[in-house]
């Protein structure tokens, strides 16, 4: 496995495979691997020849107060990991590798991000677009393969990949989460103890949706009140949303009719969770 860190050298690394004929996968990361990570280099692992891991902490989406300087990183431990999962290459640029001196254009959407995470992180989704946008052209992948548990992340590359005619297949993984349900982050590391058995109020009050909606429930005031009271009924935490919504769009729904999706955001401690489930009323 290679380690790379110019821009260049991916470039040239993956026309000369395509050249040959052989097939790119991307699976962009943060690095700090879990369990997660690892899922989605399997999935781009099975459909292409190459494997490549980006692992890079974009500053542009991280807002003032968020912990870009504090964001967890083992790289020799990441290094290794993507090796065993069969990578080619892992993509692991210096910050001025992405953004040199004078570097001054983004890639902004107009109405996926007014929802659900965009609403309290307004730099988020922009950072992550264009951050995605020049991993795409950097490595030209014909596959990137990301997780469900950014479920919003997901909707604007899947959106922005057809609104700029990338000719690349998104996949979508589903979320990879530990024996009690906790949904797997590298954020995970920052919980004490007693923060760690709260942040189960997570993956507990989706579970809870899903048996109220399966029972019948279908006014979305009533079950965002009842996934509330459950999640703040454990100490150190603190909401900052639940929200049903259509999952394509990511539109409020006032009442259960098709599949929606329960997205929460939820401060345990100082660490920001966040879980999701598509729930669908007619199973
Ligand atoms: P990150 O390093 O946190 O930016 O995540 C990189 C990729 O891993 C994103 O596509 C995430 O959605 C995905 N991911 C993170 N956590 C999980 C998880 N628990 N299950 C599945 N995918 C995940």
């Amino acid at each position: 496995m290679k380690v790379i860190k110019t821009v260049e050298e991916m470039q040239s690394w993956s026309e000369t495979v395509q050249l040959r004929g052989e097939t790119v996968g991307l699976v962009p990361t943060m690095g700090y691997f879990h369990q997660g990570h690892l899922s989605l280099m399997e999935t781009a692992k099975a459909m292409c020849d190459h494997l490549v891991v980006s692992l890079f902490v974009n500053p542009t989406q991280f807002g003032e107060n968020e912990d870009l300087d504090a964001y967890p990183m083992d790289l020799d431990r990441d290094f290794k990991l993507a090796g065993e999962k069969g990578a080619s290459v892992v993509f692991a640029p210096p910050r001025e590798e992405i953004y040199p001196a004078r570097f001054q254009t983004s890639v902004e959407l107009a109405s996926l991000p007014l929802h659900l995470c965009g609403l309290k992180r307004p730099v988020h989704f922009g950072g992550v677009a264009t951050v995605v946008t020049k991993l795409f052209n950097i490595v030209r992948p014909g596959v990137a393969v990301f997780g469900a548990k950014d479920f919003q992340q997901l909707q604007v590359i899947r959106q922005l990949v057809k609104d700029l005619n990338f000719n690349i297949r998104i996949v979508g993984n589903p979320i990879v989460r530990e024996a009690d349900g906790l949904a797997m982050s590298s954020r995970n590391v920052y919980l004490s103890p007693d923060e760690r058995a709260s942040a189960l109020g997570l993956s507990r009050s989706l579970e809870l949706a899903e048996r109220l909606i399966q029972e019948g429930e279908r006014d979305a005031a009533s079950l965002r009140a009842k996934v509330a009271d459950l999640i703040t009924g454990f100490d150190h935490t603190a909401m900052e949303y639940v929200t049903l919504c259509d999952p394509e769009t990511l539109e409020d729904v006032d009442r259960v009719t098709a599949p929606v999706l329960v997205a929460l955001a939820v401060k345990v401690g100082t660490t920001r969770l966040i879980d999701n489930r598509v729930i669908d009323p007619a199973q």
